[in-house]
């Protein structure tokens, strides 16, 4: 075994999240040094790589993941904490995208992939903070209109009857602001500490056999019927590789990246408010996030702060003032919560698709890329890891339906910052008009 030379969470220079700062067991993985060899190699340590690594693992496969930095620094640690079903882009434009039969399929495997994250949870007894129920915001009466339609839709097509529909008076026993003129609420969707999760599930992967590797970035593939990934100090020759560097895919060619944008969010988290304080906002206790573009989202950890997420920068960029940003937000939207304390702020990367639907392709007949869950793959990663699974195995229906799915190209420098920044502008105006 290789010697522990590094912990990057604990690294001075680390823009350590709430996640990071309140999870108590973090496992810590050598440095890749000198030459493996395995069945499958992942690129990776957030939840489509660990899920993947525990999903083969299980099915007996040797797996040999390579983390750049710590599991869980990329956006499995930075997120809102929001489990929430479907997918980033609402039904009826699934239904307009791929057509009724493959949405049909496409939801129930989206409902799946959360309960996916229940099983896990109770089969390995992962501490992590896990609560059903959710509401979606509307801010304007067309996105009433749409969550209404939304609700009938779930019921009628999908069978789905865990959503009811909020007026303007009930959804205040939710979530207290006059900003909201109505919302869906969803008992199937819901909250959890994602790097506890993510944490939990390594454990299990370790001990099912997966050998990890973090400190180790991906620099160099070679392809052909064996891969061989190269590191700074060593390499891993496999049969198979999957990469799920996501948003924070680095060091590698940009063209396994042109069907997704990485877009900046911005998180914060308040010091624990006081009951009457929690009441004042959100009395329901369930995680809420609104319907504009560009969107707030919200909820209440279990150890009682508010953890608010907004903002949305295109280009990828830093946040330069994260912490106005979201006391802002905040402010906007409690003005009765006037004295708050935000403890952490960050950014984090997500990465976007055009129609807003997963990329989950196989790139070449033995590399597989999961990308551009666009927000929504707290659960949708997991749904990845047991997808790649299966069509490693050779049953690859359900895999089929996602890697028919047509991605289209992101703009292109020189294009792509102009674009990118009139579609951001765009966004802007369409949530300020409606
Ligand atoms: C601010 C924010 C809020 C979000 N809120 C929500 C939410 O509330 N609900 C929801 O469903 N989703 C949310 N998401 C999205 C969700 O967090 C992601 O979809 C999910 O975590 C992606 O997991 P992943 O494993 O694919 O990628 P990541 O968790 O980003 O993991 C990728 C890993 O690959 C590593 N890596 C990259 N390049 C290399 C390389 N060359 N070699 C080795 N390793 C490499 C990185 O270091 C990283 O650890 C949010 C995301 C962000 C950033």
């Amino acid at each position: 075994m290789n010697p522990i030379i590094f912990d990057q969470f604990k690294h001075p220079k680390f823009n350590g999240t709430y996640y990071h700062a309140s999870s108590n067991s973090s496992p810590i993985f050598p440095k890749l040094i000198g030459e493996e060899k395995t069945d499958i190699c992942i690129i990776g340590g957030g939840l489509t790589g660990i899920s993947s690594a525990l999903n083969l693992a299980e099915t007996g496969q040797a797996v040999t993941l390579v983390e750049g930095m710590r599991i869980g620094s990329g956006a499995s640690g930075r997120n809102g904490g929001q489990i929430v079903q479907g997918y980033s882009c609402d039904i009826e434009t699934m239904i307009k995208t791929v057509g009724q039969e493959k949405s049909a399929l496409l939801w129930s495997m989206a409902r799946e992939a959360i309960e996916e994250i229940d099983r896990r949870i109770n089969l390995h007894e992962i501490s992590c903070a896990r609560q059903s129920g959710y509401v979606f915001a509307a801010t304007n009466n067309s996105q009433f209109k749409l969550l209404k339609r939304i609700n009938q839709k779930l019921k009628n097509t999908f069978n789905y009857e865990a959503t009811s529909v909020l007026d303007q008076n009930t959804i205040k026993k939710w979530v207290k602001t006059e900003s909201y003129v109505g919302g869906l609420l969803d008992y199937g969707s819901g909250q959890f500490h994602s790097l506890k999760y993510l944490h939990g599930l390594t454990e299990v992967a370790k001990n099912t056999g997966v050998q990890f590797f973090e400190d180790s970035k991906a620099i160099q593939i070679s392809g052909g019927d064996t891969i061989t990934v190269k590191t700074a100090h060593g390499s891993v020759k496999a049969k198979t590789l999957i990469i799920a560097g996501n948003a924070y895919l680095r060091g590698l060619e940009d063209t396994l990246q042109r069907k997704i944008i990485r877009v900046t969010s911005t998180v914060g988290v308040t010091t624990p408010l006081s009951p009457t304080q929690i009441n004042s906002v959100l009395p329901g206790g369930v995680p809420v996030a609104d319907c504009n573009n560009i969107l707030d989202y919200f909820r209440i950890t279990d150890d009682k702060r508010l953890l608010f997420g907004a903002g949305a920068d295109y280009l990828g960029r830093e946040t330069k003032n994260k912490k106005s940003l979201i006391r802002n937000r905040i402010i906007n939207l409690f003005p009765q919560l006037n004295e708050f304390d935000l403890e952490y702020v960050w950014n984090g990367f997500i990465a976007a698709t055009k129609n807003q639907l997963p990329e989950i392709i196989c790139a070449q007949p033995n590399i597989y890329i999961a990308q551009g869950f666009s927000g929504h793959g707290l659960a949708l990663t997991g749904l990845a890891g047991i997808l790649i699974t299966e069509k490693i195995n050779g049953v690859s229906e359900r895999f089929d339906i996602f890697a028919s799915i047509n991605h289209r190209d992101m703009p292109l420098h020189p294009y792509r910052n102009p674009l990118l920044i009139a579609a951001m502008l765009i966004n802007k105006l369409k949530d300020f008009y409606h």
